[in-house]
């Protein structure tokens, strides 16, 4: 998605250990037009799938994650990532492994909100190594659900996550592929 690119190639910083800061338009500040660019994007990529639901996890896959289910017509769910005191006990945990912070975390969905009956595409920030991604993988399967695709918003397809889900048979649409972000530079797969 060149709008998405070409705001990375002006608008981020390359951190040490392969982390890209996109702060001022997905993870902190959140540039409203640019995510529904993008969730006008994923919905258009699965119109034919026949979702039911939107999942993704707190906090930045929310603005992508609502505003495709806002093109989709469906519902968005979120993972939490802390069991509030206002969930009973009927919720699906995972545990997830984060990349940028180096610990171990456990995400949750209150089990009313996900079903036999749901067809779900799953949406995230970033993609790395894929296990944000395969605990909501995880709790889709708890709820018995199934999956009809996975969309990130960039892709670091260098990372092992990409290959993973491609090789569970799952679809994955990626609207920033990066192919290396060596030499403190964006380099997207396709680019000379
Ligand atoms: P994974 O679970 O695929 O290893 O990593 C994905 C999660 O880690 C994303 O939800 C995102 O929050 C965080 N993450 C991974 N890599 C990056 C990165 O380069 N930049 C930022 N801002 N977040 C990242």
């Amino acid at each position: 998605m060149k709008l998405l690119e070409d705001r990375i190639r002006n608008d981020s910083e390359v951190l040490p250990g392969n982390v890209l800061k996109i702060n001022s338009f997905l993870n902190h500040q959140v540039d409203p037009e640019l995510m529904m660019a993008v969730g006008t994007e994923f919905a258009h990529l699965f119109k034919d799938a026949g979702i039911t639901k939107v999942l993704t996890c707190e906090a930045s896959g929310i603005a992508p994650g609502v505003m495709t289910a806002y093109e989709l017509h469906v519902p968005m769910v979120f993972a939490r990532k802390k069991k509030p005191s206002t969930l009973n006990d009927e919720v699906y945990w995972a545990d997830v492994y984060s990349y940028t912070k180096k610990t171990t975390n456990q995400i949750c969905v209150e089990q009313k909100f996900l079903n036999p009956n749901d067809r779900l595409l799953i949406i995230d920030d970033f993609l790395a190594n894929g296990e944000a991604v395969k605990g909501m993988i995880n709790i889709a399967h708890q709820a018995y659900a199934e999956i009809a695709g996975v969309g990130v918003v960039v892709a670091k397809s260098f990372q092992g996550g990409s290959t993973w889900i491609k090789k569970h048979g799952y679809k994955l649409e990626a609207l920033a592929n990066i192919a290396s972000l060596a030499d403190n530079q964006v380099h997207f797969v396709g680019e000379n």
